[in-house]
């Protein structure tokens, strides 16, 4: 028996003795936390925390952030040499197609969840239920496509867009639809990507929502359908190549789009597997100083297998690009927050928030990162899951 658990039974032994007596306060007083993650390098951008801190956990809330947390808890993580942040939500998803994705991704670290648009008003009622049954908070974006996702493109037929529809399907569920989605390629909306975004900026406009774009080689020039978005609309898949990248050939952003994050438009990764991110591109925006709102993963489970991997692996990706440490953990965790209103209270350790909290290790080594083309670039450090504590529980760890 170690110091530890002889103090546990002996104070356990006490407390026995003084319930039995009738002092109920020192009973609580003998187990004050839930949970304890202990020894960690705890980073927080939400309060600007990067320093060596216990975090305590009390009733599924943040209790408390100290150096050295010494009372007693009923569980304890050891976080020595880990990173202990703010559970990680990624902000474009595919969970909501079935029901063993989401468990998945709760393992990697990831306590909140956007679908984004996997399905449009015809069946959305199946992404909702499949989004009511995760674990971990999950809300759907509604595709503007009444069909949702198909191989012959959403809205290639403008009929698909349709705007009564969609709006019955919010008005039916306006608690687990979280925003629309437009997905303007030429493959997907064809010669339609302006008048699909219009009547997707339409339905969410009615319900004050936002509407989330799919970028990248749409047959319109950005510098048409930048105009279209509002204040706290997202684009995502930002570092697609052209035809219709953010950047010019010269690699200055484009006017209409520092405009729009002037006023308030969001900018989202979107790693996706094909068409998204060319580790040129991604130069070449961060270079300019225009760096991501948010990652997202465009997580799908053949993703799992292919350049995805997990949501860690995708921040890892721009710490290889050069972005610092707390702002990619700022990605993953406030900013996604902000992105959406359900997650209002989340992405942060601040005293009385949900204990979502993700322990990383950051592993030092040799790995190669792939971009959707094939690029391999060479980075020196990995993010890797290790434990996700979700609403102060300890989730089993990935396998
Ligand atoms: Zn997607």
């Amino acid at each position: 028996m170690n110091r530890r658990q002889f103090v546990s039974t002996a104070s356990g032994a006490a407390a026995g003795a003084a319930a039995f007596l009738g002092f109920p306060h020192i009973v609580r007083a003998a187990t004050k936390y839930d949970l304890i993650v202990k020894g960690g390098r705890v980073i927080d951008p939400s309060r600007k925390l990067d320093a060596a801190r216990d975090v305590a956990i009390a009733q599924g809330k943040i209790a408390a952030i100290e150096a050295n947390i010494s009372a007693d808890a009923a569980e304890t993580i050891d976080a020595q040499g880990k990173l202990v942040v703010p559970g990680l939500i990624d902000i474009h998803t595919h969970v909501a197609r079935a029901k063993e994705s989401a468990p998945l991704c709760l393992a990697d670290g990831v306590t909140g969840l956007i679908d984004g648009g996997s399905q449009g008003a015809d069946r959305i009622t199946e992404t909702i239920e499949v989004a009511k049954a995760a674990p971990q908070l999950c809300r759907v974006l509604l595709n503007i496509g009444r069909a949702g996702i198909i191989p012959e493109g959403d809205t290639m037929d403008l009929k698909r867009a349709d705007v009564a529809a969609a709006k019955a399907a919010i008005a039916a569920h306006r608690d687990m639809i979280a925003g629309v989605k437009a997905r303007l390629s030429r493959d997907v909306a064809g010669e339609n990507d302006y008048e699909v975004l219009k009547r997707a900026q339409e339905v969410a406009s009615a319900f004050h929502l936002p509407v989330m774009i799919h970028m990248g080689q749409t047959i319109s020039p950005l510098s048409k359908l930048m105009p279209l978005l509002k204040s706290g609309d997202i684009v995502t898949h930002m570092f697609a190549p052209p035809p219709n990248s953010i950047v010019d050939e010269s690699g200055h952003i484009l006017p209409e789009v520092l405009a729009a994050r002037r006023r308030g438009v969001r900018f989202d990764l979107g790693n996706g597997r094909t068409g998204h991110l060319r580790w040129d591109i991604a130069d070449q925006v961060l270079k300019a100083g225009f760096l991501p709102d948010t990652f997202s993963t465009d997580w799908t489970p053949e993703g799992r297998a292919d350049q995805i991997i997990d949501f860690p692996n995708v921040m890892s990706k721009f710490l290889m690009l050069g972005m610092p440490l707390d702002q990619v953990i700022a990605c993953g965790t406030i900013n996604a927050a902000r992105s959406f209103e359900v997650f209002r209270n989340k992405g942060t350790l601040k005293i009385g928030a949900p204990a979502d909290v993700a322990v990383l290790e950051l592993r030092e080594g040799n790995f190669d990162f792939v971009d959707n083309y094939k690029n391999t670039r060479p980075g020196r450090q990995r993010l890797v899951p290790r434990v996700t504590v979700l609403a102060g529980k300890k989730v089993a760890a990935r396998a």
